[in-house]
């Protein structure tokens, strides 16, 4: 059983996270990061704190659902005890990047925007759909719950990223939402739209508009469960892996194997 620390353990995904960790036996809770306070239902078995240097031994993985600050913290608290790290936090500016790469050269760090497989079946099928469609218009669209602290997501603009990738087109071919008299819409140009209110759990459409006819790709989120399955997959995968970066496909091709 690998013993697994979570940091953002009081948060929607902390607790997805703790709840399947609980139905899989290959996994044991060994402690619970957060800076907010311990819930009141929490196991007093078990460790609680505000900084994962105060729990990490050798043996755990961390699997990090918390915001920019908390990866960074987690990133360099791993590298120091020798323990690997499954990250799912997003808004990292690239000084946080930078951060994550040092550290992932002395221990398996994975990260991820989108734990979901079904996020994973989505990228593959744009890939294919933009080589048949290179002259439509992509639009993407996310919808996400009121809470949500960055726009757009991660995973949205990874996925607008890959689309300007295919496409040759520039970084900054991604236009983030519209406004006044903005004229036509130039062939070069992705446009990111952000949707915010209830408690939508994560909602991505890339939309592609072609002359006469349109199609879109839609993956919907019902279950925070999706992204914390894919996360303890992860988690696996790094137990056994040497120091370095890795995505999430790395699970999967290794899965396949
Ligand atoms: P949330 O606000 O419900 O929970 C975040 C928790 O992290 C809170 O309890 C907060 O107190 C704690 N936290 C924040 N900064 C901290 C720090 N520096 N040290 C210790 N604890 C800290 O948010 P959420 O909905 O659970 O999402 C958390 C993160 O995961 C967000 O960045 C979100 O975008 C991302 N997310 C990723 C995936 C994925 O598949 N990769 C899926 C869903 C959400």
């Amino acid at each position: 059983m690998i013993p697994v620390v979570v940091v953002g353990a009081a948060g929607r995904m902390g607790r997805a996270v703790i709840e399947t960790i609980g139905v899989d036996a290959g996994f044991i809770l060994k402690a619970g990061v957060d800076r907010a306070a311990r819930p009141r239902d929490w196991d007093p078995a078990l460790a609680w704190a505000d900084d994962p240097d105060r729990v990490l031994n050798r043996g755990d993985v961390v699997v990090e659902f918390a915001g920019p600050e908390a990866v960074v913290g987690a990133a360099r608290s791993c590298a120091k005890h020798g323990v690997p790290l499954v990250s799912g936090g997003t808004g990292l500016s690239e000084a946080d990047e930078r951060a994550v790469r040092e550290a992932a050269e002395s221990v398996a760090i994975l990260r991820s925007a989108n734990f979901s497989l079904g996020i994973l079946a989505l990228r593959r099928a744009l890939s294919s759909v933009l080589s048949a469609l290179p002259e439509w218009d992509v639009e993407i669209v996310e919808r996400h719950h009121r809470a949500k602290q960055d726009s757009p997501s991660g995973t949205a603009l990874g996925l607008g990223r890959e689309v300007a990738r295919a496409r040759g087109y520039a970084a900054s071919s991604l236009r983030h939402g519209r406004e006044g008299r903005v004229g036509a819409r130039p062939q070069a140009e992705i446009g990111m739209h952000a949707v915010r209110g209830g408690s939508w759990v994560g909602d991505h459409t890339v939309l592609l508009a072609g002359p006469g006819e349109w199609l879109e790709l839609r993956h919907v989120a019902q279950d925070r469960v999706a992204f914390a399955r894919g996360a303890l997959k992860a988690a696996e995968f790094v137990a056994n892996a040497s120091p370095g970066l890795y995505t999430f496909e790395a699970v999967l091709s290794a899965a396949a194997r």
